[in-house]
């Protein structure tokens, strides 16, 4: 892994510069370009701006770990509220979730009883729960609780997964999630994840990306493909061509305020965009891990922060 990458996941563990930036209005300024904003009004605002670009949304509300039962039903609530609010505006959005916000790390029941009524309430709204995957270490046990609610004939279509492709155990896990029939979100992954269980060069992440890729098109569920990976978007249309797989049987998905060029690109070639909106107070590990990924947005940002 890159310096400079390592140096960034590092400091997105850092509690005290986490601290210090997430309440400083620098800080907020900074996120800006990766955060809808700190309110949930700011998410669904950026949200229908987004819808009328003729993008679709998933909605993210920040935040991860939690530390208290009582903290886990009050991150619960604000995604509650955006299913409510996404409903009576008509957005074309649903939400992400991550396991440990729901408190996974306190209790692996709390968390499946948290997402199962977030579940409930997104199917009873016509809508869909996506839950985020996180580090190597939650793998399993996040596929367990999807697979058991995805059971649940009143589940079913109403929650979905991610897959890695940096891991090497995801295709066994598409394999097993495709015959259940659960939709996947496709990614890279974002973790600093050890060599035991997942590929260090980007050309074999890379590479699995596009096998993994080519599973998920050929299979007849709706799955999405989540990347800013030019070379990875033009394997994924050059196979859905060549195999008669219409474009709206799947979705790219990108991050907000990430290759928006790219984004408005695939939706004048008539491809599905769904754009993946993070929100809240607590944005600095996410934001850490947007630098990670591309540490010359730390120069981008403050090309842009000193112009305006
Ligand atoms: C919608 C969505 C949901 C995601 N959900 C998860 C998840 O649940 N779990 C998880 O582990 N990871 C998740 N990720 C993050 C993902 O795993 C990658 O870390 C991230 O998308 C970067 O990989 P890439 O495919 O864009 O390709 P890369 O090889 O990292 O980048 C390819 C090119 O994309 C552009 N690019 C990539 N990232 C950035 C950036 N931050 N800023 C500007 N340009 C950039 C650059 O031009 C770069 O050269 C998600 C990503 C997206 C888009």
């Amino acid at each position: 892994m890159p310096l400079l990458r390592s140096a960034f996941i590092a400091l997105s563990h850092n509690r005290l510069l986490r601290r210090f930036v997430e309440h400083s209005r620098l800080g907020g300024r900074l996120s800006s370009r990766f955060v809808a904003g700190m309110e949930i009004e700011d998410a669904l605002r950026v949200a229908e701006a987004v819808n009328k670009q003729g993008m679709a949304v998933t909605l993210d509300s920040l935040g991860e770990s939690v530390t208290s039962e009582a903290e886990a039903h009050r991150a619960a609530e604000i995604y509650h509220q955006l299913l409510d609010a996404i409903a009576e505006r008509k957005l074309d959005a649903n939400i992400s979730v991550k396991l440990t916000q729901m408190g996974l790390e306190l209790s692996a029941e709390l968390a499946e009883a948290i997402v199962e009524s977030l579940a409930g309430h997104a199917a009873a709204t016509g809508n869909f729960v996506r839950i985020d995957m996180e580090d190597s270490t939650l793998t399993q046990i996040t596929l367990d609780i999807v697979r058991r609610l995805h059971a649940r004939p009143q589940l079913r279509g109403a929650i979905g997964v991610v897959i890695q492709s940096y891991l090497y155990r995801s295709q066994a896990d598409i394999e097993q999630l495709l015959a259940g029939g659960i939709r996947v979100r496709l990614c890279k992954g974002a973790y600093k994840e050890p060599p035991e269980v997942a590929f260090k060069r980007k050309a074999d992440v890379d590479a699995n990306f596009v096998r993994l890729s080519q599973m998920l098109l050929a299979s007849p569920v709706y799955h999405a493909l989540a990347t800013h990976d030019e070379a990875m978007v033009a394997a994924a249309r050059t196979f859905a061509s060549q195999h008669g797989i219409d474009p709206s049987r799947f979705e790219f998905q990108m991050l907000y305020g990430v290759r928006r060029d790219l984004q408005r690109r695939l939706v004048r070639e008539g491809y599905k965009v769904r754009v993946y909106v993070p929100f809240g107070r607590e944005w600095y590990p996410y934001f850490m891990r947007r630098l990670a990924e591309r540490p010359a947005n730390v120069l981008f940002l403050a090309r842009n922060f000193f112009r305006s």
